[in-house]
């Protein structure tokens, strides 16, 4: 048996040298042990054995080293293994990598899943608190990953918060950032960071105000927020109570008039161009809306992902027949995870209630899934998107079309509209119109919620309001 000493749990270099050795030996992976060894120097490994004389140099396909580096971070004793495995068969089976019913590739892709996952619920829900040293202001957050994704996932909090001195604390490893280098020490425990701040307050205070009554599902927001966060988020005491008063909320809100949108500050990243890819999405077909959740995480078609904080899937039914398509996710669906949820959400839902047109029976998603944006001092500015992202975004709308089949497809402004209908489709000339379009879906092109906030003139506002709730009652009744 040929025992390999990894120096970490998340020592890819270590691993691909010995596996490389191993191989070259001519080890089976039956007969490899692999261990991570303690007392080794953190994240600096070798192993495996001597590299046999005259072994020739091998490649292997791409899709291999990228999931290995999502595999080498799920939390299992048997991925160092599994990678092997795979790694030995590849030298027989050139095309393993694409079967995706072979059991290994199909473990080794579920470990790729769940680490893109965990990564992503640690960028939602890791929360900072303040603290301060000698050298002033700093940040200290607890975080407990699902997998070992703090490395791997700290460039994003370094490009995120650039202007702040932080260390995100973690059991495996802690990541700090000094306004210019990112360090990682050993694994930490929950004692040694902060208890609470004021931040805590603002958390509170902004969770309050982006929870949408109208569109609560306890089970899919336990899902989205699973409690072994709870006890790290400042907002998560809040929310038995906001689920208490959700009934009375929601009647309020419907009978509310629109407001402004708040003009709330953001802690936001600057405009980073150089961040590596932390994942990719392959060109086949995604089998299910639950797919299209999980891939627009680590989709790269366009560049619109370096600076949003997550993607923003569609929601709804699987088989609604009316589909609404907005522009994209705004500051607040950005943070949240889901679509509408902000002012324009909240004026969508009371025109909703308004033409009798039930949201719960609705696809609601947008153009595109990242949110554009850029910084002005603080605040991040919506921008609105061009036309070659929106049409690389295309690809998830148009197999969210084909798997939802809705009968009616409403087009929430101009951009969205472009994305639908795939050309320029003035609202003015074509709203109130069943626009055919080649999947025999009809199409309605109306305005967006976010511009009948923006109106400034008040009759010309509720004039707006209006023809938009016709147009809703219109686009409801052609689907029925
Ligand atoms: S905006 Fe769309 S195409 Fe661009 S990265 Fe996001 S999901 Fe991909």
């Amino acid at each position: 048996m040929e025992v390999v000493r990894l120096a970490s749990e998340t020592d890819l270099a270590g691993w691909r040298n010995a596996a490389r050795n191993l191989r070259a030996a001519g080890v089976p992976p039956e007969a490899a042990l692999w261990t991570v060894d303690g007392d080794a120097s953190l994240f600096a490994g070798e192993g495996g054995p001597a590299p046999a004389a005259g072994a020739a140099p091998f490649t292997v396909p791409r899709e291999f080293v990228e999931l290995a580096q999502q595999v080498i971070l799920y939390r299992s004793d048997e991925r160092f293994s599994l990678l092997y495995r795979l790694l030995w068969r590849l030298q027989v089976e050139p095309n393993l990598m694409k079967i995706t019913t072979d059991p290994d590739v199909d473990k080794a892709r579920l470990f790729a899943r769940a680490v893109s996952k965990a990564a992503h619920k640690m960028k939602a829900f890791v929360r900072f608190r303040e603290v301060s040293d000698e050298d002033g202001e700093a940040f200290v957050a607890w975080f407990e990953p699902a997998h070992r994704v703090t490395e791997a996932t700290a460039p994003f909090f370094a490009k995120r918060f650039a202007n702040m001195r932080w260390s995100i604390l973690t059991p495996d490893a802690c990541a700090h950032w000094d306004t210019h280098t990112l360090s990682f020490t050993r694994g930490a425990d929950p004692a040694d960071a902060p208890i609470s701040d004021a931040l805590e307050d603002y958390w509170r205070t902004y969770y309050a105000s982006i929870f949408n009554p109208a569109r609560l599902k306890v089970s899919a927001m336990q899902k989205e927020m699973p409690k072994r966060y709870w006890r790290n988020l400042p907002e998560a005491g809040l929310i038995p109570e906001l689920i208490a008063q959700a009934e009375a909320r929601t009647s309020e809100m419907v009978r509310q008039a629109p407001s402004e949108p708040e003009r709330r500050i953001v802690k936001a990243e600057p405009r980073a161009r150089a961040a590596a890819a932390d994942g990719r999405i392959e060109g086949r077909a995604p089998a299910s809306l639950e797919e299209i959740a999980e891939a627009i995480q680590v989709c790269r078609r366009c560049d619109l992902w370096r600076d949003a904080t997550q993607g923003v899937p569609g929601e709804g039914p699987k088989q609604a027949r009316l589909m609404f398509v907005g522009e994209q996710p705004g500051d607040q669906e950005d943070l949240a995870g889901h679509p509408f949820v902000g002012p324009a959400g909240q004026m969508l839902d009371k025109a909703l209630a308004e033409a009798g047109v039930p949201r719960a029976e609705t696809y609601v998603t947008n153009a595109v899934k990242h949110f554009k944006h850029e910084l002005r001092g603080k605040r991040r500015i919506h921008q609105t998107p061009n036309t070659s992202e929106v049409s690389a975004c295309r690809w998830w709308l148009d197999h969210e079309r084909q798997l939802v089949r809705p009968r009616v497809i409403v087009a929430l402004g101009a951009s969205a509209g472009l994305s639908v209908f795939g050309k320029p489709t003035p609202i003015a000339k074509f709203r109130q119109q069943g626009l055919q379009l080649p999947d025999q879906t009809q199409g309605v092109v109306t305005y967006h919620p976010s511009y009948l906030l923006r109106v400034p003139d008040a009759d010309a506002k509720a004039k707006a309001y209006a023809m938009f709730v016709e147009d809703l009652k219109f686009a409801w009744k052609l689907a029925a």
